[in-house]
Formats: C-alpha cells, structure tokens, sequence
C-alpha cells in the first residue's frame, strides 16, 4: 500500500483532522469562558446574599437588647456562620470600625467611590485573586461602608483543573480522530480500489468482464453501474464492429473469388466467343455488385462522421423527390410498375441535398426491388404540423412482423433466399436511418407481408428563412 498526499484517503484524513483541531479549539475557549462566567457570576451572587443576612441580622436585633455594640453583633455573627469570607465595616470617614477574624491577606482597601449601589470589584492580592462587594448600607440607624471580601481561588482551580484537562485530552481525541478518520475513509475507499484494479484488468478483448458493484446504495454502486453499463455499450459496439469487418471480408471475398475462379476457367483452354462473353458478363456482374458495396460501405463510412461533416443548406424536398422519381422511373418502368408521387411544393428545410437524395434514392431502390412486376409505388410529400413526412410506399412483398424491428441494422437482409442478387448488401437501410437522424429527422415504417410496405419520413420544416409560399399539392404520375 502507497501513500502519497494527493491520495483522498490521506486528505480526507487531514480534513478531517483540521476539522475536529477547530471544533476542539472553539468548544475549548467556550467551556472555559463558560466556567469562569458562572463561577464568577455565582461567587458574586453569594456575596450580595452574605451582605442581605448581615444587614437583616444587625437591624432586626432586639429593640430592648441596646448592650451590644455594632462591633459586637457583626463579630457574633462572624463567629457564628464563621464563612471563608471577611467583613469590614468603615464609618463614612474611613476609619475602621470591624474587621472580622481571618486572615489579612484577603482583607482590601475600601476601593473609593460612593457605592451606594453595592460595588464588586477582583483585586490581586500575594498572587491570590480577590472578589469584593462593597456597599454604603445603614446598620443600627447608621450610615456605614460595608466590605465583604473573599478569595476566589477554589474557583480558579475549578477552571485550571477543566483546562489542564483540556489540554491533555485533546491532543489525544485528535490522534484518535486523525487515525479513526485515516481508517474510515480507508474502509470507504476500498470498493474504489477494487474497481480500479479490475478495471485496470479490463482490455478489448476481454469486454464481456464487469466491475464489482458495491450494494452500498451511495455514489460508489453508481460509479461501478455506470461503468458497467459503459463496458456493455462498448462491448456491443465492438461486436457489431467485428461482425461488419467480417461481413464485408465475406462479401468482398465472394465476390473477388466468383471473378478470380471465372475468369481462370475462361482461361484454362480455347473457348468460343460466347464462352468469353458469358465469363465477362459474369465478371462484370461481380465487378457491379463489387461496386455497390464499396459504395455502400463509403457511405456507411461517411454516415459514421455525418454530423462532423454534414453541409447544411437550403433543401426544397419536393425538388429532389421529383428528381428521384424520374431517376428510378426507367428501373420501375423495366418491371412494368406505376409509380406515383403526390408532392406539396417549396417543402424548404435544411440538410445535406446529397444526403437526403441518396436518402431518398434507398427508400424508393427498395420499393422498386421488393415489389414484383405491374406492383404500384408511391412517393407523397406532405406538410403535417412544423414538418414535412415524405412516405415511399409499395405494393410489394411486405416484411414480416419480427423482422421490422431489425431492417435499419448493418447487413441485415430480411431472407437471403427472397433477395435477388443484385448487389443488394443490406446496408442500405442503415445508411437511411443514420441521414435520418443527422437531420434531426424520424423514419418509421409499416408493412404487411403480401400487401406492402410503406416508409415515413418525418423531418423538421425550415420555411421561413427560404419561402414564404404555403405549400400547394401537385400529383404527378409516372
Ligand atoms: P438491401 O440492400 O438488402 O436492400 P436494406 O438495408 O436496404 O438492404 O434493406 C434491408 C432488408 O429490408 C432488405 O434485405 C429487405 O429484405 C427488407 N426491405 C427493405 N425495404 C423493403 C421493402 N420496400 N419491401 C420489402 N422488404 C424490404
């Protein structure tokens, strides 16, 4: 185990420390001036009490008992409670007139000043801390300066002893708090730990693997989750990779291998001209749907890095569906099919014209190849809402139920034996779908086996920066 000062165990630990030294310091400094308060606040208390019992014993003296002097009442009452505290009492002019027994050292000075409200006042005295309450009271009918005096020691002790206390304990509760902080932050930090050396274990090859998931409930089980589900999209965006690699090994193979094996046939003895004309129309055939898959795969390429590259400009859909339609009518027309189109005009959005003509070009391709001779396809442009939905519908074979959800997949082909071969690579559909959605755009699809099949794309109107015209419906058919 490494211990470096940037590691979050270590800095937790030390925050926490830093933490608990403030705590302690600031609940330190309070108790201690807490204790002082009371102490000093109840010291004062017991005077003034001392001061009311005096004056109540001396002036409720009996009234036919005159023989005892002022001196004499205070000191029986002195001899009697015989408190730690010492009384004097001074007439006006200062002199003296009792002094209780005890020692000199906490008898003070009358401090000056009237105090004809009692007066508390601590004086140092020989190292001792003297509390004092003076007062101007009248005792036996007259005037006289009352003194009571006493050491606050015992309390200073009581307040020493609570900080010496203190001071002892917390540097210990620190060492305890910096260590229990040190383990605490290390027992949490250990799922961290394990995900991290799993994952440190984790390579392309071995992306089925996942990481450990605490069942603590907290942002750790999260972090592992979310790892994990990163592994999962990684691991499937990996597998499709590795199936399209050798999907197109495979295509690229057949192919190169049914020319390669032709043309050596050709080539072994002298054939007749229409031999050689068979092989090269075989040949050919291979070099096209060659063609088309390379082209395909370009475009699957280039739909990879679509929304980097996308050339985003002003669009008129009904224009390029019209140029579409006459593109492919040729294709229709061979298979004796009646291609219809009913386009609303000035259809203005924003996007890639190659794109979305290439777009376009799958969809119908697809309606033409999958719908048999004298079938009926349909090319409609519609304004519904804020968007276009342009549909390019059949009356073809239909794609069954279980495989709708699958058609937009790389290389999917819904029954190898139904699709002629044509160069078809299955790629197509995915290609629509990834220009769909770098236009912002939806494609939806609804079919029935026998009856056909009809594909919706829905796709965000940008008329008012080009045309201002509402759009008008024009049928034209083919
Ligand atoms: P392909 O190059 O094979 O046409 P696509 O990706 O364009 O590949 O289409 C995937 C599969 O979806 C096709 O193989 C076909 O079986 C099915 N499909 C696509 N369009 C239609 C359609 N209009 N009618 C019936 N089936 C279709």
């Amino acid at each position: 185990m490494t211990f470096s000062v940037r590691s979050l165990r270590i800095r937790l630990a030390l925050l926490y420390a830093v933490f608990m030294l403030t705590s302690m310091i600031c609940l330190g400094i309070f108790t201690y001036w807490y204790f002082s308060s009371v102490l000093a606040s109840s010291r004062e208390q017991t005077m003034v009490k001392r001061e009311e019992r005096l004056i109540a014993f001396v002036n409720t003296w009996p009234k036919h008992d005159t023989s005892p002097t002022l001196a004499e009442k205070l000191h029986q009452l002195s001899v009697a409670i015989a408190e730690s505290d010492t009384i004097q009492v001074y007439d006006l002019h200062g002199n003296l007139l009792y002094s209780s027994p005890g020692p000199d050292i906490y008898k003070v000075d009358w401090p000056g000043g009237t105090c004809v409200h009692p007066c508390a006042a601590v004086v140092q005295k020989a190292g001792h801390t003297i509390r004092t309450l003076n007062h101007v009271v009248t005792l036996d009918g007259q005037q006289v300066r009352l003194s009571i005096a006493g050491t606050t020691d015992e309390h200073s002790d009581v307040v020493r002893l609570i900080r010496n206390s203190y001071l002892i304990s917390c540097p210990l509760l620190l060492f305890a708090s910096v260590a229990g902080g040190f383990l605490l932050s290390h027992r949490a930090l250990k799922p961290v730990h394990r995900i991290t050396s799993e994952a440190r274990t984790i390579g392309i090859q071995d992306l089925k693997h996942r990481l450990p998931v605490p069942k603590t409930g907290d942002e750790l089980q999260v972090l592992a989750e979310t790892w994990n589900d990163l592994l999962a999209r990684l691991e499937a965006a990996v597998r499709r990779l590795t199936q399209f690699t050798s999907d197109i090994s495979h295509d690229l193979r057949t192919t190169v291998t049914v020319m390669r094996t032709t043309a050596e046939f050709a080539l072994r003895r002298n054939r007749t001209e229409d031999d050689y004309r068979e092989a090269l129309s075989t040949i050919a055939m291979e070099c096209h749907t060659t063609s088309r898959l390379l082209d395909d795969l370009l475009a699957a390429a280039r739909a990879d890095i679509i929304q980097r590259n996308i050339e985003w400009e002003p669009v008129d859909l009904s224009e390029i569906s019209l140029e579409v339609c006459e593109h492919l009518r040729a294709n229709a027309e061979t298979k004796h099919q009646t291609l219809r189109s009913h386009l609303c005009r000035n259809a203005w959005t924003r996007g890639d014209i190659s794109m979305l003509r290439r777009l376009l070009n799958i969809l119908l391709d697809n309606a033409i190849k999958y719908t048999p001779e004298a079938g009926t396809i349909f090319v409609d442009l519609e304004k519904a809402g804020d968007r276009f939905e342009l549909s390019v519908g059949d009356t073809g074979i239909g794609i069954p139920p279980d495989a709708l959800s699958r058609i937009f997949d790389r290389f999917y082909r819904v029954d190898e034996s139904r699709n002629q071969d044509d160069g078809s690579s299955g790629l197509g559909l995915a290609i629509a779908k990834w220009i769909v959605e770098a236009h912002n755009a939806t494609i939806r699809v609804t079919s029935s086996v026998g009856v056909g099949t009809t594909f919706t794309v829905s796709i965000p109107e940008q008329s008012h920066v080009f045309s201002s015209e509402l759009p008008k419906l024009k049928a034209v058919t083919i």
